[in-house]
């Protein structure tokens, strides 16, 4: 909200001369394109005998500022929320589906089902919430934009198949956002079906089942015929009370964006995740850039409800522009005060989407690193071979600039794509192609991610190029 000297003539009417005139009296040399901040526009109002109405200033529409801290005692257990991750065709769908069939139906009346993007399933009196959209690239672009919803995730592996390129990245994506995996081991009703091996395998990636000596709990499963569910749902609720989840059910809502999008007849929809507080029909609220008051609210029974708990999904009706998945919402209890966050937030996104800025860049490194602001450099390495892969991770770790940690946080064999895009995004990660190239979609995203992408042919070049970086050496490129 920064006016320049022209900007603030022209709202008060006067020429950009006489605003220099009043500025140079109170000492201050501008020229007419400069930036004025808060007060000097205060005072240079004053002058003129205008009053300002103060906005509410850009800085406070961060939502940090307006949560208060809950009280200890406040805090109960909450349920777990849970996604479903691994490789296409292991069966993630028909376990979301499954999980909801054997549980939600049979006790509620109706049961008609209603897909606003999570569900809640109830085992032994213990709630559980599912993201109802699998995979990890939901997961991670969330993540990416600040949100981290999921508690628990569940890596699905197919017994007759093991271990595939997509069940790494999924089980890379959990640690990155140090998320608990619960492996469930499915189609074990398949001739062919190996729990060994997919066992076996997964060791290489520090999951190690109980009786091996690790504390990865593994459950087998068949999705299809709805065998191994309720083991599955007991574990879960074994590792959430492990997590010990907690939320205050008593105070103002906040939380996520599940999906969201313009209905012909409702207006816009959105699914939104209850994280702390309770959620009320006709609470002023601010959700992403977007606001407005709670008007309707659906649970995923298609119910219509009044109120909404922690980790609870609803559909809500009632916001003026439809905001994103991951995009954070906060109630308030002044509906003024609502408007005026929403609207300021809208304008600082406008201002933002001007300048942006690479999330980290090998470019901006050192500075941040001698502000201390970087302790910790996430890459992410794609290679032709696996080999030059872990060649590069290994020569990287081991450089050492004081205070500064390397962490390889994925290392991949193939083009680099736009899932490696969105892990990066989410870690504030920079990438590394050595002899291979990021494709189409992957370009797109680094665009609008703006991720850092370093391409390379020789290893020793890409060492050089990050301890060059670490040290404030880079050349600056042109
Ligand atoms: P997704 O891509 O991971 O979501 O996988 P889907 O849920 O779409 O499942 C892929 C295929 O595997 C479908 O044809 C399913 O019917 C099948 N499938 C899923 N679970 C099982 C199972 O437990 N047993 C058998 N035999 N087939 C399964």
């Amino acid at each position: 909200n920064k006016l320049t000297v022209s900007e603030l003539a022209e709202k008060l009417n006067k020429e950009a001369s006489e605003i220099i005139k009043k500025l140079m009296f109170l000492g201050v040399m501008a020229t007419k394109n400069q930036d004025l901040d808060d007060d000097t526009i205060e005072l240079i109002c004053a002058e003129f005998d205008v009053e300002v109405e103060k906005e509410i200033i850009l800085e406070d529409t961060d939502f940090d500022k307006y949560i208060e801290e809950d009280k200890q005692e406040d805090l109960i257990e909450r349920p777990a929320v849970v996604t479903i991750m691994g490789h296409v065709d292991h069966g993630k769908t028909t376990l979301l589906d499954s999980i909801r069939h054997t549980k939600v139906t049979a006790g509620e009346a109706g049961g008609i089902t209603q897909h606003i993007g999570a569900y809640q399933v109830e085992n032994d009196g213990k709630k559980i919430t599912f993201l109802d959209t699998p995979g990890h690239a939901a997961f991670t672009s969330m993540r990416s934009r600040g949100a981290q919803v999921t508690d628990v995730a569940i890596l699905v592996v197919a017994a007759d198949d093991g271990v595939m390129p997509q069940t790494v990245e999924a089980i890379n994506h959990a640690k990155a956002a140090e998320v608990p995996i619960i492996v469930a081991v499915n189609k074990m009703d398949k001739e062919g079906a190996n729990p060994d091996r997919v066992m076996q395998e997964l060791t290489e990636y520090e999951l190690i089942p109980e009786d091996w000596g690790g504390d990865t709990i593994f459950v087998n499963l068949s999705a299809i015929k709805g065998e191994g569910i309720d083991e599955l749902l007991e574990m879960i609720v074994l590792v959430s009370e492990v997590e010990e989840l907690k939320a205050n059910p008593h105070t103002t809502a906040f939380g996520t964006v599940i999906d969201a999008q313009l209905d012909k007849g409702r207006g816009s929809v959105a699914t939104l995740l209850v994280q702390n507080g309770t959620l009320h029909v006709s609470d002023s609220i601010v959700v992403g850039n977007t606001h407005g008051r709670v008007r309707a609210m659906v649970n995923d029974l298609g119910k219509r409800v009044n109120n909404a708990g922690p980790s609870t999904p609803v559909e809500i009706t009632g916001l003026n522009d439809v905001p994103q998945a991951g995009d954070q919402f906060l109630v308030f209890k002044d509906e003024k005060k609502a408007r005026q966050i929403g609207e300021a937030r809208q304008q600082k996104q406008i201002q933002e989407n001007r300048g942006e800025q690479t999330k980290v860049s090998l470019d901006d490194l050192f500075e941040q690193i001698k502000q201390g602001d970087m302790k910790e450099i996430n890459i992410i390495i794609k290679a032709d071979v696996q080999g030059s892969a872990e060649a590069l991770a290994s020569s990287l770790r081991k450089i050492e600039v004081e205070g500064v940690n390397i962490k390889i946080i994925h290392t991949g064999v193939g083009a680099i794509t736009e899932s490696d895009i969105i892990l990066a995004a989410a870690s504030n990660a920079i990438v590394i192609g050595f002899n291979v190239r990021p494709d189409a979609n992957a370009k797109k995203a680094a665009e609008s991610e703006k991720v850092d992408v370093r391409l390379h042919r020789v290893i020793y070049k890409a060492i050089e190029e990050v301890e060059a970086a670490m040290k404030g050496l880079l050349d600056p490129e042109f």
